[in-house]
């Protein structure tokens, strides 16, 4: 079946209908963009048609290309892949300015109108094809989105859309829509010039059908195709323009560090693109299009941040059992955690019964929810009615008995292994004896806590991070006696409340925790060595980490910090390997220096409890050494202390899944997102490069950067972590 199909009306028009078979929303294939071109050309050779509409048969128009056609297409040409990716995007490019040229000749005449119908939602090339159309409508559809977010999987649009919007619009004002992948709704949409008119839904193909019909010649000429035609805005060399660019060079290269491939290309492509016709810049656009999909950073990141992650939130590794989906959720504790867990439930159109030792906890606890609702409302983005439909959905209350007809229990009282068994004896008392009762721990074992409860085959971990409605990433923990129907229902769950899951064994700190305590834990250790604090931060971000990690261990807390070491050493007896990082921590929090929550800790704070700058006494306490190492040396210490931890957390069994831990890291703490996660970033460097770097450092800073046997091994065997342990290589074995 095709993807696309035409219909040709007596009326003349033809419509062009995209429709993916067995799929919900359509995305470019490479089939489609040869179908879409075949019926251009069919329908403008033909005289009785007078004009093209080309629209969609699902609520939405597209939801962009088919990121695995990219990697198909990279795959399959051998060893010099870039003349087919070039070509392959000359073709689209040729294809769409068909459409936009529409049987012109050289004076502009003679064309034929086309418009693009959007029932919905439209992203990345469903927005260039609508884009390379001259009048686009949308139907007013309160679910729509218009962009282009390309640059968000670390790509940029490479179909012709960041040469035509930053022609339409101006480089400055294509920013929010090309650079940062602002997704827009219709209203925003139009005024960003991405679509022209929004219509009634019911209306959509008979007002495209219209102007289609009443087009003049002078409508369907794009600016750009004029004689004497001016970049809005200015190009890179009239004065307002020169200055957009050295603005947007610097806003680039302040927000990504220069880390992501993709941003630079995007401004390259459209700065040499300003100063030359058209069709040349869209050659320039597919050149740096290419460059960005043979950089190993951007496939890195489109296999984590779309892929692997689309797989893992469709339950690629779910157990097979009937479905799990969530209906009645009981939270015990109603503080930062259970409140947030709370909202995101009831937003997702859960029951939620919320409930604290106290009444008063119990509803400071719901009106956390009511919170977040009031300032969506004022962004327009939530209704009243939103507003008191998830209000109404929970309940808070002391009472265990409400946990009556809850088939799903989420724990989250104080990081007390009596309290939490207290409330889990409790719970189970309430709810009916097929519930999975869960636990939101973030340092306690799983199996330990299980021991509580009557049933352990259906006691799981749900690790949340905070803020809960912001995190994206959800940990999910199975004991040593979690059943297959825990698991289960921990990941229907999660996608309920559509965020990504991960699912590991149990093990200390389990995955997210465990990579971040050694990446804070390294960043203090180097202030005690005598590293410039700032080094240490910048080095940090420089490597595309959104918090150093004096400023992380800050923002968590520092005697947090200290809670959780003391408990580790008390664990792990004469082995504790960090007292020297305990001396600073101590040393700070001994001082009421708790971090941003009592405005002061390795940075110091303004009365507002505003972060400035590093806290002036750190050097008293710690000073600056004179012999400052490389920041390289800085940054390798920093990535190599938690990729080391990922390898052993991989190689214990904690991890099963590399693809988990690579999406984990992103989404959890942030980690260079431009690298595709630790174990793409490994692939990346190889492991032979890894297990070097790692002796030299681990003899100049001790045995913790000792190379993990397993990096050891792949690194003699010349293999790579996706070779040995990817999807495709799981499948074969
Ligand atoms: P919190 O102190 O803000 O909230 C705990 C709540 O539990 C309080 O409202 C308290 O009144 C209530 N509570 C205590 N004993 C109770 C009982 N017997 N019955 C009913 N309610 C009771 O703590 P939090 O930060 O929300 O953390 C809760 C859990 O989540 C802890 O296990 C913590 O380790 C874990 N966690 C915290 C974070 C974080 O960033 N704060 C992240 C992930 C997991």
């Amino acid at each position: 079946m095709a993807d696309f199909t035409m219909e040709k009306g007596a009326d003349g028009v033809a419509v062009i209908t995209w429709n993916l078979p067995d799929k919900s929303m359509n995305v470019l294939r490479q089939q489609g963009g040869e179908e879409l071109g075949a019926l251009v050309d069919d329908a403008l050779a033909d005289d009785a048609v007078k004009g093209i509409v080309i629209t969609s048969a699902k609520d939405s128009f597209a939801g962009g290309a088919d990121l695995n056609m990219l990697a198909r297409i990279r795959d399959d040409a051998g060893d010099d892949p870039a003349p087919a990716l070039f070509d392959f995007l000359m073709n689209i490019h040729h294809m769409l300015r068909r459409i936009e040229r529409a049987g012109m000749d050289d004076k502009n005449k003679g064309g034929k109108p086309v418009a693009c119908a959007l029932p919905g939602t439209s992203a990345g090339i469903g927005t260039e094809i609508a884009l390379a159309c001259h009048r686009r409508f949308i139907a007013d559809n309160p679910k729509a989105k218009v962009g282009l977010p390309e640059i968000l999987v670390g790509l940029f649009p490479g179909s012709g859309g960041t040469t035509r919007y930053s022609r339409m619009v101006g480089a400055m004002a294509a920013a929010p829509v090309l650079l940062e992948g602002k997704m827009l709704d219709p209203k925003a949409a139009k005024s960003a010039q991405l679509v022209d008119e929004i219509v009634p839904a019911d209306e959509l193909l008979a007002r495209a059908k219209e102007w289609v019909l009443n087009a003049t010649d002078a409508d369907i000429v794009k600016p750009w195709d004029q004689k004497g035609w001016k970049m809005p805005g200015g190009a890179p060399y009239h004065p307002a323009g020169f200055m957009t660019f050295v603005g947007a060079s610097a806003m680039i290269n302040g927000k990504t560090k220069g880390v992501y491939p993709a941003a630079k290309a995007l401004l390259s492509a459209v700065y040499e693109g300003a100063l030359v016709p058209f069709d040349t810049a869209l050659k320039i656009e597919a050149r740096w299009f290419v460059s960005v999909l043979m950089d190993p950073s951007s496939s890195a990141m489109i296999r984590s941040l779309f892929i692997n992650k689309e797989a893992l939130e469709k339950g690629a590794n779910r157990p097979a059992v009937e479905d799990q989906k969530v209906k009645r959720v009981g939270i015990l504790g109603a503080g930062m955690m259970g409140a947030g867990i709370a909202y995101v439930s009831a937003n997702a159109g859960i029951e939620v019964v919320l409930i604290d030792a106290a009444q008063d906890a119990a509803d400071r606890g719901k009106a956390h929810s009511e919170g977040i609702l009031d300032k969506g409302m004022k962004r327009g983005k939530v209704t009243a009615e939103k507003k008191e439909q998830v209000l109404g959905r929970i309940t808070a209350t002391t009472d265990y008995a409400a946990l009556d007809g809850c088939d799903l229990v989420v724990e989250a009282v104080f990081e007390d292994p009596k309290v939490k068994a207290e409330v889990t004896a409790k719970a189970e008392a309430a709810i009916p004896s097929t519930a999975i009762f869960a636990t939101n721990t973030s340092t306690l074992p799983i199996t330990s806590l299980a021991k509580a409860s009557s049933r352990p085959d259906q006691f799981i971990g749900i690790h949340f991070f905070s803020p809960v409605d912001k995190m994206a990433l959800v940990e999910i923990i199975k004991g040593k006696e979690t059943g297959d129907v825990a698991v289960a229902k921990a990941l229907d769950f999660v996608r309920q409340i559509r965020k990504t899951p991960i699912v590991v064994n149990d093990a200390r700190f389990f995955y997210a925790n465990r990579c971040i305590i050694p990446y804070i834990n390294e960043g203090v250790r180097m202030v005690a060595e005598g590293v410039e604090p700032a080094l240490i931060e910048n080095a940090a971000k420089l490597l595309g980490f959104p918090l150093g990690p004096l400023q992380l261990v800050d923002e968590t807390s520092i005697d947090l910090g200290v809670k959780i070491a003391k408990a580790t050493k008390a664990a792990m007896g004469d082995a504790y390997p960090d007292d020297a990082v305990d001396a600073v921590l101590f040393r700070l929090a001994d001082e009421g220096r708790l971090g941003r929550k009592s405005a002061a800790g390795f940075y110091a704070y303004d009365d507002k409890g505003k972060r400035e700058g590093m806290w002036p006494g750190l050097g008293d306490l710690y000073p600056v050494a004179a012999d400052q190492p490389d920041l390289a040396e800085v940054q390798h210490r920093l990535m190599f202390a938690q990729v080391l931890e990922a390898v052993r957390a991989l190689e214990e069994g904690v991890l099963t899944d590399i693809r988990e831990g690579d999406v984990g890291a992103i989404l959890g703490w942030g980690f260079a997102p431009w690298s595709g996660g630790p174990f793409s970033w490994l692939d990346i460097v190889g492991a032979p490069w890894a297990v070097e770097r790692c002796e030299t450092l681990a003899a100049a800073h001790g045995a913790r950067f000792a190379p993990p046997a397993l990096l050891r091994e792949l690194a003699e065997a010349g293999d790579s972590f996706y070779g040995r342990f990817g999807p495709e290589a799981r499948a074969a074995a």
